[in-house]
């Protein structure tokens, strides 16, 4: 397993499209089953030496045993990727090398954490290395669209009597310009995610004639609910996470921001208030947010609704709960003729120590990655981790790889890619997390 054929193993699985979809019906299940065959093609002998369960339809739980099972790890990464999104430079499943970079649908979510993690075991398993602990692969194939994989991963190693010491999964990245001024990439592994929750906010009416309407019917009454909701933002404030995350950034940001930056524990009202006013995605980082989504009422433009709807999605912050944040809800409505219908509900995850653990992820990013400032940091988007959060107290989100701004503005979007040489300093980082496993 040389550079040449962990980057053709990454191209080859990046042809493959494993587009996932919520309907079972319209997903392609011989790209999945391929997918599966050529992940053992470029891995024989992670197929050979490690104990493999199938789990859901096309999920994969490894199992490589080490000299003690006291102190296991589980290396997670999924195999399905979102469709096609916009227009992309190459053709979204081409994996083709331009340049020295590998294009392609996945190439950052997630097959390059898949086959960074399988080239680092099959170059240590072709030295005949025995891990100084268990180490559990757990690759799902229905991340995208919140699948059970990852679920059934966690039951299959609770029913075994697996207790991960820590779980390593996508997430956060060797981040360039990650801050304005700040020149050092930041690694960031995420301690925590936001719990996604969507509710439906709907008004029931009598309907009718749009030529007699009675005032705030249906239409109007949500109109009103989603106007109070946006104007009702839950209060804001800066979780421990963040204000380390700012506090490690502070050592490399520009003079004039140093002194609120490293003292952010002190600062954090301030601090608050500036991520606040910064814009849409800084203020994301203090509070629950609340995005109104989905929208309907009458079917024709001559009818009064029966019924009108509207979607929010909610991510929930750390510090609030489901429950906590309904009761929000209700009292910004303020109005009982919205019923609040709760479609999905997930409490963020807790946020992970900073302990041995994670020493030894930021160790392993300070041996390949130099100039990199790791750091905790809240997690916007979910990931598959957060169901192993019920067998581990210890979850980490990151994959080694350095991205830039506008790579991570390409996951779930167009032009996706990844820099050949990026890869295989993340083959290098997996392949040293695991050798620096301790006895
Ligand atoms: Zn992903």
């Amino acid at each position: 397993m040389d550079d040449d054929a962990a980057v053709a193993a990454l191209q080859a699985l990046v042809r493959i499209p494993t587009v996932s979809d919520r309907d079972p019906a319209n997903v392609d299940v011989a790209a999945f089953d391929e997918a599966l065959d050529e992940l053992e093609r470029r891995f024989p002998l992670v197929h050979q030496h490690l104990e493999l369960t199938r789990v859901d339809t096309h999920g994969l739980l490894f199992r490589w045993i080490g000299r003690s099972d006291a102190k296991p790890v589980v290396m997670m990464a999924h195999l399905d990727v979102v469709p096609v999104e916009g227009q992309w430079q190459y053709p979204t499943f081409s994996g083709k090398v331009v340049d020295g970079t590998i294009w392609g649908r996945g190439t950052l979510d997630d097959k390059g954490s898949l086959v960074g993690i399988c080239a680092a075991v099959e170059r240590l398993l072709v030295e005949g290395f025995v891990p100084a602990q268990d180490v559990w692969l757990s690759f799902g194939c229905n991340e995208e669209v919140s699948g059970t994989s990852a679920v059934l991963a966690v039951e299959a190693l609770g029913a075994r009597g697996v207790q991960p010491w820590f779980v390593i999964d996508e997430g956060g990245a060797i981040a360039s310009e990650a801050f304005p001024g700040v020149a050092a990439p930041i690694g960031v592994i995420g301690v925590t995610e936001k719990g996604v929750t969507s509710v439906e906010l709907r008004v029931e009416g009598r309907g009718g004639h749009a030529s007699t309407p009675a005032k705030l019917g249906p239409t109007a009454r949500i109109a009103r609910a989603i106007t109070r909701l946006d104007n009702s933002p839950m209060p804001a404030s800066v979780p421990a996470p963040t204000v380390e995350l700012f506090r490690r950034m502070g050592a490399h940001a520009p003079l004039a921001l140093r002194p609120i930056m490293q003292n952010a524990g002190r600062a954090k009202p301030l601090l608050t208030r500036a991520l606040v006013l910064a814009g849409a995605e800084p203020a994301a980082m203090t509070r629950t947010t609340f995005a109104i989504t989905t929208l309907s009422g009458a079917p024709a433009l001559n009818v009064i609704a029966a019924t009108a709807k509207a979607g929010v999605n909610i991510r929930i912050m750390v510090g609030d709960t489901v429950t906590g944040v309904l009761e929000h809800v209700r009292k910004a409505v303020d109005d009982d003729q919205v019923h609040i219908d709760v479609v999905e509900q997930n409490e963020p995850s807790p946020i992970s120590p900073m302990d041995e653990a994670f020493e030894l992820i930021e160790g392993t990013i300070t041996e390949i990655f130099p100039d990199a400032v790791p750091s905790p940091y809240v997690m916007m988007a979910a990931t598959d981790s957060r169901f192993f959060t019920a067998i581990c107290p210890r979850v980490y989100r990151f994959a080694p790889f350095r991205m830039t701004k506008a790579q991570r503005e390409s996951i779930h979007s167009f032009d996706e890619h990844l820099g050949v040489d990026a890869f295989l300093d993340g083959v290098r980082w997996y392949r040293r997390l695991i050798e620096r496993l301790p006895a």
